[in-house]
């Protein structure tokens, strides 16, 4: 990334990383940062069938990658938008989910609606409000979904 030399996979700090064999540069992959929402409503949330791989037709919150630059709260009103159409206002946080070998650092947020009425979109296929008792388990789209939810559900 430096000199043009091609990387090679060598041990720095305990760990395999890209490294260049001629400069000596280190390449530091960082995490990646997402964004989700569970918005309340009646003391449900908020849950949308998802449309796209990963986790196409599992339920989820909306929830999306982070821009470079943007601030997490905006991007989590972004992607609220964006998949189920309606402005969401954020309350709090209610937690950051990370696991071990998942490059994915996930902060979620509770919030209400601002604007607008949930409705199915390009990324959702459907839309719908679960109680506490009465969450999809089963069907939930990614371990971290589930995490927030029991965070969620417990509060
Ligand atoms: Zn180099």
């Amino acid at each position: 990334m430096r000199c043009a030399t091609p990387l090679q996979i060598a041990e720095r700090e305990g760990v395999p990383r890209p490294v260049c064999p001629a400069c000596g540069y280190v390449v530091y992959e960082d995490p990646k940062l997402a964004a989700g929402v569970v918005v309340e409503r009646d003391g449900r949330v908020l849950l949308l069938e998802r449309a796209t791989n990963p986790g196409r037709d599992k339920l989820t919150f909306p929830g999306g990658y982070v821009d470079r630059g943007e601030p997490v709260e905006d991007a989590a009103v972004r992607e609220t938008a964006e998949e189920v159409g309606i402005t969401a206002a954020i309350d709090s946080l209610l937690g950051v989910y990370s696991a071990a070998g998942n490059p994915v650092v996930l902060v979620v947020y509770r919030a209400t609606v601002a604007a607008g009425e949930p409705h199915p979109t390009a990324e959702a296929r459907a839309v719908g409000w679960y109680g506490a008792n009465e969450l999809p388990w089963t069907q939930l789209a990614f371990p971290s979904t589930a995490a927030a939810l029991r965070d969620w559900a417990r509060a």
